[in-house]
């Protein structure tokens, strides 16, 4: 039996990560799990599972939970998170959280020993040169949960390193793939959010639309395998069947398939090297791979570009892309000026080498007031 918290349980990959504990039940102990602010899905979970800690939105939903589950114990908000991160017992903490709010409890639970499975790929964006070195330094394992890097992760096992030439991301393209630049002036909130291959949360489906999701997801790929930016590539597979290929020195390519299941990234970060049985038939039909087109999706090169001058910029990309995709959501920007405030953004700040997790986030918090008061107004 090992523990097992959650953070973000009632999103899509967490959901997903309940259903892989309540198939698998003999073998985890679920302690811990912060929720969501629809509060059936959360009552859902809480019937479903006991836990010991429970992280809620705010403090008002505190009196009904606690009534309900007097055993459990309730706490909130941010500093809730890092409740259920440093809960006292040891085990492993998938954080489920979207956007720049899994950093700290990333962090803090790594600083209580804890092991990490990480679907927030914006811990790593924005600091992944902290936390590789707290990895090291309290001895965890950090476990990607992303199926690209999952993927990529399965084709390098018993693999050395120095042996990699380089490693390729598939991208499917997200909603807008067939749309060129132009038809891209008038797309609406509903469109985006139609992934055409996976169900995920708003915020991944619209980075996906603008390929912001790919370039998050080379700068992850950057620190989790430990590889320079001109050995991690991107192609466009619109099946979503090949999810990422390492290619070695000798010529000989390993690549991973399967279906857009996010079960089995999240199952294999909980229970690897084991695998469990699942009932998939991948039927291989036609695969089809473009190169990347980076006038077609320019913030995939912006991202490219602000990895490899690392320091501050992956988090002043990441914060501007986060503010203005929330704007796009609620409609007081077009999908296009998602992109041009990424880029403008990026172009006005200026470096800082060697950040400390405080000025990161600081400027995280800076970047995003100063695009909601910019461009939310209007
Ligand atoms: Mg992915």
């Amino acid at each position: 039996m090992r523990n097992i918290y959650i953070l973000g349980a009632a999103g899509s990959i967490g959901l997903q990560t309940l259903t892989v504990l309540k198939e698998n039940r003999e073998h985890y102990h679920l302690v811990g799990l912060s929720l969501g602010s629809n509060h059936k899905t959360n009552f859902e979970i809480l019937e479903n599972f006991s836990v010991e800690i429970v992280c809620l939105r705010d403090e008002t939903m505190i009196l009904s939970y606690q009534k309900d589950y007097p055993d459990t114990s309730f706490v909130y908000g941010e500093q809730g998170l890092i409740e259920v991160a440093t809960y006292h017992k040891p085990g492993i903490l998938v954080n489920a959280l979207s956007g720049s709010s899994g950093l700290k409890p990333t962090i803090a639970a790594i600083k209580t020993n804890k092991d990490i499975a990480l679907a927030n790929k914006e811990t790593l964006v924005m600091a992944g040169d902290i936390v590789k070195k707290l990895v090291k330094e309290y001895h965890v394992n950090l476990y990607p949960i992303d199926s690209e890097h999952s993927a990529l992760w399965q084709a390098m096992n018993g693999e050395d390193k120095s042996f990699i030439k380089k490693l390729v991301i598939t991208a499917s393209g997200g909603s807008f793939r067939d749309l060129n630049r132009k038809q891209l002036e008038n797309v609406t909130v509903k469109d985006a959010l139609k992934h055409p291959n996976w169900a995920m949360g708003d915020k991944i489906t619209i980075d996906s639309a603008t390929m912001m999701n790919k370039g998050l997801e080379v700068i992850e790929a950057h620190h989790l395998f430990d590889l320079e930016y001109d050995q991690i590539e991107t192609i466009l597979h619109q099946e979503s069947i090949v999810h990422g290929l390492v290619y070695f020195i000798d010529g000989l390519v390993k690549a991973s398939l399967s279906v857009s299941d996010m079960k089995i990234p999240i199952t294999y970060a909980l229970f690897h090297p084991n695998r469990r049985a699942y009932e998939h038939n991948l039927e291989l039909t036609n695969l089809s791979f473009k190169p990347m087109d980076f006038n077609r999706f320019p913030l995939l090169q912006v991202a490219y570009d602000v990895g490899k001058q690392g320091g501050i910029m992956p988090t002043v990309m990441n914060a501007a892309n986060e503010a203005a995709v929330k704007l796009f959501l609620i409609g007081k920007i077009s999908f296009l000026d998602i992109e041009s405030i990424v880029i403008e953004t990026v172009k006005s700040y200026v470096q800082i080498e060697h950040p400390s997790l405080e000025e990161i986030i600081k400027t995280d918090q800076e970047v995003q007031e100063m695009i909601r008061i910019t461009y939310g107004k209007r």
